[in-house]
């Protein structure tokens, strides 16, 4: 599941596919953003806001004109519950051996070739060499983070090349946007709330209204646990999922963050012992901290192959790794949470829907 840590790797991988490329063309799948075409553009910048995820763009080569949308423009995105983008190489024009299709074939060959087959590997080492001293070579490569979920994708899905056309082959109907550079193409697959506005009107209309980013450079503790304590009489475990409150923690965090400091997840703000909202939000940004750059999210530690990955977080029914009492599994309310709109243009940040989620907790050792 999505979280600010997930986006915060997404950010990264498209970063280093993107950022300094001109877009050679785009291809928006939402009804809005139809006609839209950011070809032209040079990727300025992607950056991670809690969980949103924002694209930015130069403004249009033929901004001279002055025409209407020439200005700088923010692509945003959501990852919502399934989103994801990934980055694949695009084929190298006409077959030959260039330095952007080797390396996924070199890593192929040495992972599937039968041992001693050593031709392939030395002829993957000989494209390799061509690839690193080829200039202006981006470091586009997926690097293992094209995951989703916090699960890591096999070896050879990470490393997929787009050898045949994805925005037409199976699966084609969950991709929101695509954009095609020179080397790759970025997929967003059901991304949600796919937007573009002008860059100077990202906090206006996209991302103002969220709480300090728990992942981001300005983290303030200070200034979370006063909009946190804003609002007392709210259940502990909706305040924190309010991006509004703070932004980048999800489900899983909450279901974690609370299991480790002993807090019922009814529990109102108000009525925390003194010191424990601090504990609480400090430890979550802790956490997130700690799984930014992992490749498999954990709260436990970094857990060898075949342990639990967290302490509660999809373990109902079975017993608590403290106590011993059964997990149980609620729901909580998460209601005022920001629910974009479907179409992604009229429904203000902070609609209030009822929106019930599925949380473990532990009766014993979370009972108050
Ligand atoms: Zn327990």
């Amino acid at each position: 599941m999505p979280e600010g840590d997930s986006v915060y790797r997404q950010c990264k991988m498209l970063r280093e596919a993107l950022e300094g490329s001109v877009i050679v063309s785009s291809d928006f799948r939402v009804p809005s953003l139809a006609t839209s075409d950011v070809s032209g553009r040079t990727v300025v910048a992607v950056v991670p806001r809690g969980k949103h995820i924002l694209i930015r763009l130069s403004q249009a080569p033929d901004a001279a004109e002055l025409k209407s949308g020439a200005e700088p423009l923010t692509l945003h995105s959501h990852l919502m519950m399934d989103g994801t983008w990934r980055v694949f190489d695009r084929e190298p024009a006409g077959g030959a051996p260039t330095g952007s299709g080797g390396e996924p074939q070199a890593a192929r060959s040495k992972g599937d070739a039968p041992a001693g087959s050593g031709r392939a590997a030395s002829s993957s080492r000989a494209r390799n060499g061509m690839r690193t001293s080829r200039p202006g070579a981006s470091p586009y490569r997926p690097r293992g983070q094209a995951r989703r979920g916090g699960s890591v994708r096999s070896r050879a899905e990470a490393r997929t090349r787009l050898s045949a056309d994805v925005s037409i082959g199976q699966g084609s109907h969950t991709i929101r946007a695509i954009l095609r550079t020179e080397d790759v193409e970025a997929v967003g697959f059901d991304v949600k709330d796919v937007r573009l506005v002008p860059t100077r009107l990202e906090d206006e209309q996209l991302v103002g209204y969220l709480g300090p980013d728990i992942l981001g450079p300005d983290w303030d503790l200070e200034k979370a646990l006063e909009r946190l304590s804003a609002q007392p009489d709210r259940a502990i475990g909706t305040a924190l999922m309010n991006q509004r409150n703070l932004a980048g923690i999800g489900n899983v965090y909450r279901v974690e963050v609370l299991f480790m400091s002993r807090t019922n997840p009814w529990v109102t703000v108000g009525s925390l012992p003194e010191g424990k909202l601090r504990e609480i939000v400090t430890l979550a940004h802790k956490l997130l901290h700690l799984n930014k750059d992992r490749s498999m999210r954990s709260t436990v530690g970094q857990a060898p192959q075949g342990r639990p990955l967290f302490w509660a977080y999809g373990k109902d029914g079975q017993p608590c790794r403290r106590c011993g009492a059964v997990l149980r599994r609620g729901e909580i309310d998460d209601a005022l949470l920001t629910v974009p709109a479907p179409d992604g243009t009229t429904t203000a940040p902070g609609t209030a829907v009822q929106h019930l989620r599925k949380i473990v907790w532990c009766p014993r050792c979370q009972s108050e």
